[in-house]
This record gives C-alpha cells, sequence and structure tokens, in this order.
C-alpha cells in the first residue's frame, strides 16, 4: 500500500486506513447509487470490492453514473465499473459479478463481507438481499432515491442478533407494488413494465455519501446495534433520522429465530429424513417458489395426468397458463413455496430442490441448507 496515497486521511482521527483496508464490501446494483458508493469506497481506500449487476449500460444512464462513459454504452455495468474502480485506486481488490446476485452470491460469499450496500431500484431484490445478510449475519445498508428525497437504512446485523431488519416495518404498499408484476401467484407478467422513479445525480450522490459514511461507521470496534433510517431532503437539507423498531410479526426476521445454522449441499436434504423425530410431514420452506406441476383442464382432465415441472417458477411467466395443444387459457398451475419431506421423496423422488435454499426448525433451532450451484 503507498501510505503517502491515504496521508491525509491519517491526519484524521477518527479515520483507520488500516481497518478500511482490511475490509470487504460488496455493493449490489451498479446503477446511480453504486456507482457514487463504488467510487466512495475507492477513493477512500477500500481493500475489496465486489460489485453485482446484471444489466448492461444504456445512453439515460449517463447523466448519473460517474464510472461510465459514452463508449461504454451496451457493456454491463458491473464489469465497467470494476474498470474504472481500478483506475481510481489500483491496490484495491475489486471483482465484477454479472448476473443476478441472488445466483451470484453464495451464503459463503455474503458472510464474508464487512457490509453489503443494497444499492437496486425494486423491493423485491431489497427482500431477498435482506434474507440473505439476516441469514448470515452480514451487516446490510439499504438505499433509495427519487428526485428530491435521499433515503439510507442501517442494519446491523453482524453486531446485534435483535436488530429491526429491511421487511420489519415495511408497508404494505411495497408488497402490493411487488405483486403487480406478477399475474396469479409466482409467474411474471408478460411484457410487464415497471414504472421508473425519476432521479438526478443529486440525490444519488448524497445517498452514496451517506451509505459510504454508514459503511465506515459499521467497522468501528463499537459499531452500533439499533438499526436506524435517515432521510434526507437535498432541497432544504432537512433530515429525519429514526430508529427501525424490530416487529414480532415480521416476514423477514421472525421466523428466523436467533440460532441459524448454515448447511452446504443439496444431499443433505436426504440425510435429514433420518433426523430423530423429523416426521414425514414436516415441510421445508424453499427459498423461491417452485412451480410443481401444470395440467390443461381440457386436454388432460384427470388430476393425476398433470405434468411434472419442479422448476424454479421465476423461470416461467403467464404464458404458461396457455396451453401448447388446444391454445385455451385453461392450464392449472401448482406454484408451492413449501414441500414436505413425504412429497420429497415420494412424488419427486428426493431430486434436488431447484431454489437456494430451504430452511426447516428442528430441536429449537432454524438451519439452512444451500443448494449446490
Ligand atoms: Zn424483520
Ligand atoms: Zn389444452
Amino acid at each position: 500500500m503507498n501510505s503517502d496515497r491515504y496521508q491525509r486521511h491519517s491526519l484524521i482521527d477518527w479515520f483507520s486506513q488500516a481497518s478500511v483496508k482490511t475490509s470487504r464490501f460488496a455493493i449490489v446494483g451498479c446503477g446511480a447509487v453504486g456507482n457514487e458508493v463504488a467510487k466512495n469506497l475507492a477513493l477512500l481506500g477500500a481493500g475489496h470490492m465486489d460489485l453485482y449487476d446484471f444489466d448492461s449500460i444504456e445512453v439515460h444512464n449517463l447523466t448519473r453514473s460517474v464510472l461510465f462513459r459514452e463508449g461504454d454504452v451496451g457493456r454491463f455495468k458491473a464489469d465497467v465499473a470494476a474498470e474504472r474502480v481500478k483506475e481510481l485506486d489500483p491496490n484495491i481488490n475489486v471483482s465484477a459479478f454479472v448476473g443476478d446476485f441472488w445466483e451470484e452470491m453464495s451464503l459463503d460469499q455474503a458472510a464474508s463481507y464487512s457490509c453489503i450496500i443494497c444499492c437496486v431500484d425494486n423491493f423485491e431484490a431489497r427482500i431477498r438481499l435482506n434474507q440473505l445478510c439476516l441469514i448470515t449475519k452480514t451487516n446490510l445498508i439499504n438505499t433509495g432515491i427519487d428526485s428530491r428525497f435521499s433515503q439510507v437504512e442501517v442494519f446491523p446485523f453482524k453486531s446485534s442478533d435483535d436488530s429491526a431488519c429491511y421487511e420489519c416495518n415495511l408497508p404494505n404498499s411495497a408488497y402490493e407494488r411487488m405483486q403487480q408484476r406478477y399475474s396469479c401467484g409466482w409467474l411474471k407478467k408478460i411484457s410487464f413494465v415497471e414504472k421508473k422513479i425519476p432521479t438526478t445525480i443529486i440525490t444519488s450522490s448524497l445517498t452514496g455519501a451517506l451509505a459510504a459514511s454508514n459503511a465506515l461507521e459499521m467497522l468501528k470496534d463499537v459499531p452500533r446495534v439499533e438499526s436506524k433510517r435517515m432521510l434526507v431532503d437535498s432541497f432544504s437539507g432537512k433530515s429525519t433520522i429514526s430508529t427501525v423498531e424490530k416487529s414480532c410479526t415480521c416476514p423477514g426476521c421472525s421466523s428466523l429465530g436467533l440460532s441459524v445454522s448454515i448447511l452446504k449441499g443439496g444431499e443433505l436434504v436426504q440425510g435429514v429424513f433420518n433426523l430423530p423425530s423429523m416426521s414425514s410431514d414436516d415441510c421445508f420452506i424453499t427459498s423461491d417458489p417452485i412451480l410443481v406441476s401444470t395440467r390443461c383442464t381440457h386436454c388432460q382432465p384427470s388430476i393425476g395426468a398433470a405434468t411434472i415441472v419442479f422448476e424454479k417458477a421465476s423461470k416461467y411467466d403467464s404464458s404458461v397458463n396457455t396451453c401448447e395443444l388446444c391454445g385455451e387459457e385453461s392450464v392449472e398451475v401448482v406454484i408451492r413455496d413449501s414441500i414436505s419431506l413425504s412429497d420429497l421423496e415420494r412424488v419427486f423422488q428426493g431430486g434436488k430442490l431447484p431454489c437456494k435454499y430451504i430452511t426447516f426448525g428442528y430441536a429449537g433451532q432454524v438451519f439452512v441448507i444451500e443448494m449446490e450451484r
């Protein structure tokens, strides 16, 4: 490490270059806010940064993305952001993950980060990242912007088992908005276009600064234990800071409890059959809704004639409802997010579950089994 580079930081009494240098950050979403957070952490001298994004750069991203240039249009956001971060500070160990973080980030990987900064633009991805952080007890910072306000939420899962999570006070309207993407159950609507929130670099840069500053706070010897939410009005400068209260009915954290054990490998699912006092009616919760079967009520009138699919429902959209044989919209789909041990053995012959992980309670503990990729 070139210490001259960080000479000014060394004059700051609250700043520890050594702890920033040994930290590992993940930035999920490399759009407007992700760009700002990556730029800030790079200039602060972060040691390691992993950048996740499935998307590629479009020309309208250029008004809000400090790391992107006109010649980058069409390239993957994560790749370009990683290259530019490396230019800002060649000492950084930076990796780009092009794809959905849900597929790309293993639980081990999530657990390895000092802090994950969520810079996505939709509730569903935030909820999923919140789940990964809860399970692995990884610090999470969530960000949100519009054309005027900047919001940053801090969830110190590493330092406290009892802090509120992202879903603890999430309003019903968020779940309603999420459901608008789907037809019935968990099949995506064909050609659904999500309403985009207009933003400018002003709120993106303000949010990126607050997120990076709170990421540094997470590294301190005595980190915060309460979750907090900051809302800043970029017009007036007024800010509201509130403690996020834990909700005992939260769909995100209430089912996990204090003790979570992570087990590896799909074959372990078989082993669970042999645990004493596990009954065949006991259910696994699957991390992803599974499209179990389809049946056209015209062409396959008998319930027993259903076609077994057993794949992630997210791979399908509502076109599944239309029968390939008769062309009618008469296909019934069965989508489940929990499977009993007996069903797994009987119907699916103990096959590999098409999901990221499963959770189940046993002997007062919650077990998470991560499926092999
Ligand atoms: Zn919660
Ligand atoms: Zn049919």
